[in-house]
């Protein structure tokens, strides 16, 4: 079992059969220490429980068989193929192999009895099984039942499974002999109806004939839910013990001048959505603490963002001291420079830039002010918190579109702000809503802030699915709409992650509308321009001086045109949900009826038809967010590698969801009661050091 307290750690070496060579295959699997075997649980089963009789053998069926030799011989059918029929009185099998040595065509004497496992399959001469796997009885033996249902593991290049079963048996015979210590408290098992851990491990490993190998396979089973409620347990405490962290470091209280956010809150040109109010009094009270906060504001594409994190940060100006905001592209940190310069100029603030592509003699000049505290907001790209900037005195990182910053990120930027004052307040804002359990067990260190409502006035974009033949059609519903003074967008989404040939989709695109559509102008905005032409096409766009604009997925997020009330979306059915969802969101923001058009090319398979029929049905990012967890998983949902958020041995986000309500409650219970039982909880799951570097 995994470390607890002083019980030491067991090398995979310490099993018999297991040397240097099959440890590091073994680590591709994911396995470093002896006891991480019990963790690795059987992908299926198969029944070599029951013997089944050769006259009832089914075609398809993987079963157990046991007969005589009746006849042994070598055929040559274009290759060598050893061929040995056996017989048990009900009828007649044939076991085919390609391959063999000699000795194992020596076996195979007539009158010898062999018991074998593999699929039936249906051949010119009768039933026959290819490459079984087999084993010859010796005299007076019986035919060889398991007495467990046979597990079959993930293997990888190198490891056979019987080899993995043997080492699986090491695993469990010593888990027999020193069972885990059960660290859930006996009244959730019991109020769960979970078997203990080292019952439920056995189970899986080894479940007995009569299981319900369906259950098991949907991953259903009580087993399976012990185990997967442990670990979800374990990585919701580490996440929350990193939270409590933050509460016991120290961090500028915000909260003089309150008159001066109140006045810019009054003079904004729209009053702020009781959603919104909501959120920037969590913020405010936040802010007002002595501590970190540390928040997540969750809200749908186009919920109005930008206008909360500009009161944040206009509070922490108030306060004299100085505001960041990151974004993860140039485009959309240019659009926030320009938010913030509109908003705070008349107030006297002039937000600082700073980005990976500046003049160097640029560059100087806004780290100066910077350091030297003149510069009170600074807005950026992640360059921002690179070597060589230092602030005099940060208060308050944003850090927006967050799904594209992970666990590890979020450290890095609490370390980052640090200084004789403490860490910064960190507010980080994503617009890819994601469902409550997921966000339960991904955000665990974050406290959470959902903006649920849209400003007043918008209306619903509607949505529909147009295969590409019809393109022509959809090129006058273009010229129409601008026509009536309207603006368009034509998205060319990235294909295959190759940016010349999304550039050249783009440009091909543009092409054909600039000679379909003459009395219009479009624009090129494409991934592999520089910046200060992107910003151009995007500028010109934005003043109405081009009406349509072609785009890779560069718009993606952020950009703000309400005039654009028409969205064409090219190789729709390559995109993912939320990726459509979001890129939707740039129409629908003014008064007129926005339309959507998703250009697809037939035949679509069944995930895609799916997904665009979710587009077509709702507007709501967390429905669409919801289902799109459900068809990709959550690593896509959440962007794989970059979040950070870990793979899991067990436990499976959208299968176990239902799970993470009882998961939170019993972990605030735990860590009330005894940190030493949560400590020992994640250490078991997460090892020694924690999944998140800091337990
Ligand atoms: P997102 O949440 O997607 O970042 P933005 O912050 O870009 O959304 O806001 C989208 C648009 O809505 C902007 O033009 C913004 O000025 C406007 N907006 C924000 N809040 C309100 C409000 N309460 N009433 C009317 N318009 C608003
Ligand atoms: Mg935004």
């Amino acid at each position: 079992m995994h470390p607890e307290g002083t019980r030491a750690v067991t090398p995979l070496t310490s099993l018999k059969g297991v040397g240097p060579a099959l440890a590091t295959r073994l680590e591709k699997l994911g396995l470093s220490r002896a006891e991480d075997l019990l963790f690795l649980l059987p992908l299926r089963y198969e029944d070599r429980t029951q013997l089944v009789k050769i006259g009832s053998l089914v075609a398809g069926t993987r079963c157990l068989v046991t007969g005589e030799v009746l006849l042994s011989e070598v055929a040559f059918r274009g290759r060598r193929n050893l061929l040995v029929r056996i017989g048990d009185g009900s009828g007649q099998l044939t076991l085919r192999f390609f391959h063999f040595s000699r000795q194992q065509q020596a076996q195979f004497e007539a009158g010898k009895h062999v018991t074998c496992f593999g699929e039936v399959r249906r051949s010119s001469s009768g039933f026959e099984m290819i490459h079984p796997e087999y084993r010859i009885l010796r005299e007076e033996q019986g035919a060889a039942m398991s007495d467990s249902l046979t597990p079959i593991y993930p293997t990888t290049e190198g490891v056979q499974q019987g080899r993995l079963r043997n080492l699986t048996d090491q695993a469990l015979r010593a888990m027999d002999e020193a069972p885990p210590e059960e660290l859930l408290p006996a009244s959730v098992t019991g109020k769960l109806g979970m078997p203990s851990l080292a019952d439920a491990i056995r189970y899986l490993h080894r479940p007995p004939p009569d299981a319900d190998v369906q259950v098991m396979l949907d991953g259903k089973h009580p087993c399976q839910h012990r185990l997967a409620f442990e670990e979800l347990l374990a990585h919701y405490l580490s996440l929350r013990s990193l939270r409590a962290l933050a509460e016991t470091e120290d961090a500028i209280a915000l909260t003089k001048n309150q008159d001066r956010v109140d006045d810019f809150i009054g003079d904004l040109p729209f009053k702020l959505t009781t959603a919104q109010k909501r959120v920037v009094d969590e913020i405010l009270t936040d802010l007002s603490q002595p501590h970190p906060m540390m928040r997540l504001i969750q809200g749908d594409v186009g919920s109005g963002k930008t206008v909360v994190a500009a009161i944040a940060c206009l509070k922490a100006i108030a306060c004299g001291v100085q505001a960041a905001i990151m974004a993860p592209t140039e485009i959309l940190a240019e659009q926030h420079w320009r938010n913030f310069s509109d908003w705070f100029r008349p107030l006297g603030i002039e937000p600082a830039w700073l980005s990976g592509s500046q003049k160097a003699a640029a560059r100087r000049e806004s780290l100066a002010a910077i350091a030297d505290g003149s510069a009170k907001l600074v807005v950026g790209t992640h360059a921002l918190f690179q070597e060589g900037v230092d602030f005099s005195q940060l208060a308050l990182v944003v850090i927006d579109e967050q799904h594209r910053f992970g666990v590890h990120q979020r450290m890095a930027l609490r370390d980052k702000g640090i200084d004789s004052a403490g860490h910064p307040h960190q507010l980080v804002m994503t617009a890819t809503p994601i469902p409550r359990t997921l966000a339960m067990a991904a955000y665990a260190d974050l406290d959470t802030s959902v903006i649920d409502e849209l400003p007043p006035g918008r209306q619903p974009v509607s949505t529909i699915a147009v295969p590409d033949s019809r393109r022509g059609e959809i090129v006058e519903r273009v010229r129409a709409a601008c026509a009536s003074g309207q603006q368009a967008y034509w998205v060319c989404p990235l294909i295959e992650e190759s940016e010349i040939l999304d550039y050249q989709a783009a440009e091909a695109s543009y092409q054909m509308l600039t000679e379909a559509l003459p009395e219009l102008r479009v624009g090129l905005v494409h991934g592999r321009m520089r910046p200060a032409e992107k910003e151009r096409g995007m500028q010109a766009f934005k003043e109405g001086l081009i009406q349509v604009l072609v785009a890779t997925t560069v718009i993606e997020v952020g950009v703000d045109v309400p005039n654009a009330s028409l969205m064409i979306i090219e190789n729709a059915e390559r995109m993912g949900l939320s990726q459509l969802h979001q890129l939707r969101g740039r129409v629908g923001r003014g008064a007129a009826q926005s339309h959507c058009v998703l250009l697809y090319k037939p035949p679509l398979g069944r995930i895609a038809k799916e997904r665009l029929a979710v587009l077509r049905d709702t507007n709501d990012g967390f429905v669409v967010a919801q289902r799109d967890l459900e068809l990709r998983g959550p690593g896509e949902l959440l962007g794989t590698r970059q979040t950070g958020l870990p793979d899991y041995r067990v436990a499976n986000l959208v299968r176990d969801a239902d799970l993470m309500p009882q998961v939170q409650i019993t972990a605030e219970a735990i860590r009330k009661s005894s940190t030493e039982r949560a400590a020992a909880i994640v250490r078991r799951w997460l090892g020694d050091a924690g999944r998140y570097g800091k337990v």
